[in-house]
């Protein structure tokens, strides 16, 4: 049986790992003309930690963990001149000790090579149109390549184009949560050694993390939905120093700099989504095109990883009753899904909060007096 999965991220990569490894041919079309490996470090935890073993990554993944373990706390947030203010402890932003935090580029890596030979990967390309007979699915690429699969997997994250072809567009299931965020590296050092460092402005963030090897910056703003080109460099870059524009307290303006200067920029609104269904006849989606939780829930990587890994396993013991299988893998994450969304806008509320008296109620909630 073939399979068409369109994204090459955690969703996409999981996914062609449990296919390939159960017998189906698979071929990944990703529209990045590389694997994406920006972003900041991010969570594995609960039984996605259970998958990651199931696949034989799970020690390559705890070798290659960031070590948080020495940080004083999650964050410490400092006022515009750069004095402690406030400080959230650790314990508030993970579940278990055993959650294990990876650079998002070094998961990607893992991933990719856990993936055996017989997988095809098509870089800068995607799906054009996607047509379900009910007997197969006719697939047609931007490059002008066509084929035909027994099924197309939609992993192609909350503006997934798989998503839009079969169920419809964007706006009626994404759902934007008044905020933009952005992850910029930063160079190295830049940051204080092994921390972050945050200072919050009503309705703006701007956050440096060291990670030792690595330095982000991590900056939020809180808006309603802008109009920009989400693919074009320079349209993030105005969109995004239009939203954080006339702060200069801390290190607002290094930050400002950094996003004018680089040419690698996370930048995306934080949106869920939610759907009635996550598959129609021969076509399914997982990871967050389906089910997004935001990036302020730190669960988006383990959903994305346990839904690959549930699929394929009800379509490998299925493969003639695609439906059932479908079903099936959308019961068992359900509930799953529903306690990531949950939540999600106190999160954010208390991350970037967007007023002053937000700000200082959790400036006060967690003053570094009340911290000691
Ligand atoms: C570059 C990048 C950086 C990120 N950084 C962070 C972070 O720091 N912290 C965090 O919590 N989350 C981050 N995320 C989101 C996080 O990866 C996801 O929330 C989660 O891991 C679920 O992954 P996913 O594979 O479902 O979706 P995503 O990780 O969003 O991946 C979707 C993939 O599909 C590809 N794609 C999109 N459209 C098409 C198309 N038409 N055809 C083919 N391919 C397509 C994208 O290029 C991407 O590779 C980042 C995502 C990306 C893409």
């Amino acid at each position: 049986m073939a399979v068409l999965v369109s994204g090459a991220s955690i969703a996409g990569l999981s996914l062609a790992y449990w296919l390939d490894r159960f017998g189906f041919e698979v071929t990944v079309v990703e529209r990045a003309p590389a694997l994406r490996v920006s972003g900041s470090p991010i969570d594995i935890r609960g039984d996605a930690l259970g998958v990651a073993a199931e696949m034989g990554i799970r020690d390559a993944i705890h070798d290659q963990r960031v070590s948080t373990s020495g940080r004083d706390a999650f964050t410490t947030w400092v006022d515009s001149l750069g004095q402690p203010i406030a400080v959230l402890p650790n314990e508030y932003a993970t579940d278990s000790p055993d959650d294990i935090e990876i650079a998002r580029d070094n998961l990607i890596a893992i991933l990719h090579d856990a993936i055996g030979s017989g997988v095809e990967f098509v870089y800068n390309d995607s799906i054009e149109t996607v047509v379900d007979t009910g007997r197969v699915v006719e697939v047609a690429l931007a490059s002008g390549r066509s084929a035909r699969y027994d099924h197309v997997v939609g992993a192609d994250g909350i503006h997934s184009t798989v998503r839009e072809a079969i169920f419809g567009p964007e706006h009626q299931y994404r759902k934007h949560l008044d905020t933009y965020t952005a992850l910029v590296d930063l160079p190295l050092g830049s940051g204080t050694a092994g921390e972050s460092v945050t200072f919050s402005a009503p309705g703006k963030m701007f956050c440096i993390n060291d990670y030792g090897h690595r330095t982000i910056g991590f900056m939020a703003a809180r808006t309603p939905e802008v109009e920009y080109d989400n693919r074009d460099l320079a349209d993030q870059k105005r969109v995004l120093t239009g939203l954080l524009a006339g702060e200069s307290g801390w290190r607002s303006e290094f930050l400002l700099e950094s996003i004018a200067e680089t040419d690698r920029l996370y930048f995306d609104s934080v949106s869920q989504v939610h759907m009635p269904g996550w598959s129609r006849g021969r076509v399914a989606l997982i990871g967050d095109a389906a089910h997004a939780a935001s990036l302020f829930s730190g669960r988006g990587t383990s959903l994305a990883m346990i839904g690959a890994h549930h699929l394929a396993t009800e379509l490998a013991a299925a493969p003639s009753e695609h439906t059932e299988a479908f079903g099936r893998y959308e019961q068992h994450m359900r509930p799953r899904v529903a306690t990531a969304q949950e939540g999600v806008s106190e999160a954010r509320d208390f991350l970037v909060p967007a007023t002053e008296s937000q700000l200082q109620a959790r400036n006060q909630r967690f003053a570094v007096d009340a911290a000691h």
